[in-house]
């Protein structure tokens, strides 16, 4: 028995499903999932020996690369001077001003621990700030796993093949209205009915919990335009997306450069902002923030927000996020999707490379994915072949489909001709 299937036993025994997030039980791919027990640049360290190439990146917060130097010295500082005071720290607001710096449009931000937290709290925001209790969210569109949001969700749920989750009650679900994702009249058409009950329509700022979709030219901004006129806020959840697929997110490759210019009421955090601690947040424009407590009557708050340690390891990880670090990241994700592709043509599978910035992902067997209908058709079944070779050639994928590949500014030419050497050979795999 390996030593990863040995914890991994051992696990099983104590924990549900022997994980503390359900992707990394290797449930859709089959076999052990491999126990980390370093990770250095760009590459993984397993308990039994073995380095693979990561391309998970901690699901998006390793944008420099695994134990980034500048990022462990401010870390190690700061442990250095406690770990957690519950009281407030410079580096706050330090990381607040360097956001604002790059998302002109969060006019005040809110630290909180996690994606969820920061989504949960946005839509809390919203009904508060409207006296509206509906929100829409688009099937595929993966928001963290709040109740209100878990409905045709994405992500480990698209994984597990279910549609929402038990537990959530029907009170709960009915206040989310739930459209296909990239379609603007059924937006319409739902605010025609509902607007004056609608608070907020949530989307990702490009989906990739369906693997990735690219917004249609024009859709996030008729969001916009459509919750403007209706009186409703739009949040755009840029957990996955924020400071990963460029210094501004998704929206400043698409929103800040738009020729009339559009901005959300309300952005989320997550991930890189982070960098690899538990630290995310929200952040919009003045007059809604300003209805959380304790200067309005919004309730939030969190023993661990802002924590010192986590700002540090933020603060340096976006002071070292330079154009240079995006340049790299966006060249080597060309790099290896057109390689994939190569791949998978030269073996006659059908497939389609979704993109969004420098995010991307695989769909096989179809030619296009706009909405979660198309990505749920895809022929899941050749990506758990095509998986099991990378990772026996050292390559480490998301273990699942659905999910995006993150690169890092760390991916030098070693690593990278590793997965390209691979390539051929899980193409193969996934032909059979
Ligand atoms: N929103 C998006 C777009 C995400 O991708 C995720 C997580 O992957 C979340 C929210 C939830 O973040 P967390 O896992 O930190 O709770």
């Amino acid at each position: 028995m390996s030593s990863s299937e040995e914890l991994f036993a051992r696990a099983q025994t104590l924990m549900p499903g022997g994980v503390n997030s359900p992707v990394r039980a290797f449930g859709s791919v089959g076999g052990t999932p491999r126990y980390i027990t370093s990770a250095q640049g760009a590459y993984l360290h397993d308990a039994d020996g073995r380095d693979y190439v990561d391309l998970v990146c901690s699901w998006g917060p390793a944008l420099l690369g695994h134990a980034h130097p500048e990022v462990l010295k401010a870390v190690h500082a700061a442990v250095d001077r406690g770990l957690s005071f519950g009281a407030s720290t410079p580096d706050e607001a330090e990381l607040a001003a360097l956001v604002q710096g790059r998302v002109p449009a969060v006019e005040r931000l809110r630290m909180v621990s996690t994606g969820t937290e920061a989504t949960m709290t946005a839509v809390r925001l919203a009904r508060g700030f409207t006296g509206r209790e509906l929100v829409v969210k688009f099937a595929g569109c993966y928001h963290g796993h709040v109740d209100g949001l878990l409905a045709a969700a994405g992500s480990g749920l698209a994984t597990l093949a279910m549609p929402g989750s038990a537990g959530v009650t029907e009170a709960t679900a009915a206040e989310t209205l739930v459209l296909p994702y990239n379609d603007l009249d059924a937006v319409r058409e739902v605010f025609a009915v509902h607007g004056a009950r609608i608070a907020a329509v949530i989307t990702e700022a490009a989906p990739a919990n369906m693997g990735v979709v690219t917004p249609a030219e024009g859709f996030n901004e008729g969001l916009s335009a459509i919750t403007r006129e209706h009186g409703a806020l739009l949040i755009l959840d840029e957990v996955l997306t924020g400071f990963r697929v460029g210094p501004a997110g998704y929206w400043g490759l698409t929103g800040a450069r738009a020729e009339a210019g559009w901005a959300p009421d309300l952005f989320t955090f997550g991930k890189v902002i982070g960098g690899g601690l538990p630290t995310a947040a929200l952040g919009g424009r003045a007059e809604v923030m300003e209805y959380l407590a304790p200067l309005g009557p919004v309730y939030q708050a969190g023993t661990l927000s802002g924590n010192p340690v986590a700002m540090a390891a933020g603060l340096a990880t976006l002071r070292a996020a330079t154009e240079q670090v995006y340049a790299t990241v966006d060249a080597r994700s060309v790099e290896l999707s057109t390689a994939l592709s190569e791949a998978l043509a030269a073996e006659g599978v059908q497939h389609s490379i979704q993109r969004a910035g420098n995010l991307f992902s695989v769909a096989f067997g179809v030619s296009e994915v706009h909405n979660y209908e198309q990505a749920q058709a895809q022929e899941v079944f050749r990506y758990a072949p095509f998986f099991h070779s990378m990772l026996d050639s050292g390559v480490y994928l998301p273990p699942s489909v659905f999910e995006a590949w993150f690169l890092s500014a760390a991916h030098d030419d070693a690593a990278m001709n590793r997965i390209f050497q691979a390539l051929p050979v899980a193409a193969k795999a996934a032909a059979a």
